[in-house]
């Protein structure tokens, strides 16, 4: 038996049809612009997102980084809310890289408030930094999905000042199922967007970012000056086009078999979990009141094929995704059960 992995949806491995059209691409140098396989999956993303143009990037993050030191000069300030990954989980790289400020803005679950992204707009004042961008998050690491109601909100200020709006959409196709509307309806409210092929669509590498085909082309000298300019990716790239073709519509399935999940948790006693927050393919619950500690709980699912990870100040994280079916959601619940009866005579 294979180990249920629920410590993210960046563990899916690639099905078997991307096995074989990984083996089956026809590839070129795509620094020289002539990988089919890519040229194919950038236009199909393109499309797929309403943009002119689009770019095949080794990860979320390089989009994401890309993306600022396109957009921005050195100086800018960039304004983002408060918790999100490119505040939190990219190792300080815009800071690093592009040389810009952040400035963050408290947010609800990815939402930001719109009067204080009102008021931390910079004048024309000579001390001043320029506001170089805003970024928002969909789906946000809280597990939720920002309204379009707020994105559209964003967006016009930001296009009433000019400044350009980036989206980090890792998971936006989660995002687009959960809102029931066409990625499309989210992506208007973006000038570009960065999604992930690797996390529940089950690539094995890759990431998009999405604009204008003026962007795109600045933002391809930035790739090749980050050290991105990938030559025969057509082997990814194949797998790509799977991820964005054929693996959407099972977002569907990983959503519900996380409601399940948070569903069945609920029902232990000492674990609490709020089912409204399960909106993708994420169950964050807090097992505080149990006697057992994640650490503990942890080294018992291992034993039984589960990996989890720690909890992150008391919160812990489920994540189901591809590999991780209905049956596999009640053998780890029922695993927990046992964990708690045998742990607690400690
Ligand atoms: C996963 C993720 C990224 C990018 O992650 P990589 O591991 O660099 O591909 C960016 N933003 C969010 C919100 C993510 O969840």
């Amino acid at each position: 038996m294979t180990f249920i992995d629920l410590r993210s949806d960046t563990v899916t491995q690639p099905t078997d049809k991307m096995r074989q059209v990984i083996y089956n691409a026809q590839v070129g140098d795509d620094v020289y612009g002539d990988d089919p396989t890519v040229n194919e999956l950038e236009e199909y993303a393109a499309k797929l997102v309403g943009k002119e143009a689009a770019m095949l990037v080794p990860s979320g993050t390089f989009g994401n980084q890309v993306s600022i030191m396109t957009h921005c000069r050195r100086g800018d300030e960039v304004l983002l809310g408060e918790n999100c990954h490119i505040m939190i989980h990219e190792v300080g790289a815009a800071a690093a890289l592009s040389g810009v400020q952040l400035r963050t803005l408290k947010d609800k679950d990815g939402e930001l408030i719109i009067s204080e992204l009102i008021s931390k707009l910079r004048g024309e004042d000579i001390h001043f930094p320029d506001t170089g961008l805003i970024c928002m998050e969909t789906a946000h690491s809280s597990g939720k999905v920002p309204s379009l109601f707020n994105m559209k909100e964003v967006y016009d200020i930001a296009k009433k000042h000019n400044i350009p709006v980036h989206v980090d959409g890792a998971r936006l196709f989660n995002a687009a199922t959960y809102l029931e509307v066409d990625v499309k309806d989210i992506t208007q409210y973006c000038d570009t967007v960065t999604f992930c092929l690797s996390k529940g669509l089950c690539a094995p590498i890759g990431s998009i970012v999405a604009g204008t085909s003026k962007f795109i082309n600045s933002a391809r000298k930035n790739r090749k000056r980050m050290g991105g300019g990938l030559r025969q990716a057509g082997f990814l790239a194949a797998p790509g086009l799977i991820a964005l073709k054929e693996m959407r519509e099972g977002l569907k399935e990983d959503h519900k078999n996380a409601k399940l999940l948070g569903e069945l948790l609920m029902d232990i006693p000492g674990v609490k979990v709020n089912l409204e927050d399960i909106q993708i393919n994420m169950v964050f619950f807090d097992m505080k009141e149990t006697d057992i500690n994640s650490q503990a709980l942890g080294d018992f699912f291992y034993k039984r094929q589960i990996k989890i990870n720690g909890d992150e100040n008391g919160i812990m994280r489920f994540v189901t995704h591809h590999w991780v079916t209905e049956k596999d959601v009640n053998y780890v619940v029922e695993t927990f059960k046992e964990a708690l009866k045998a742990l607690k005579q400690y």
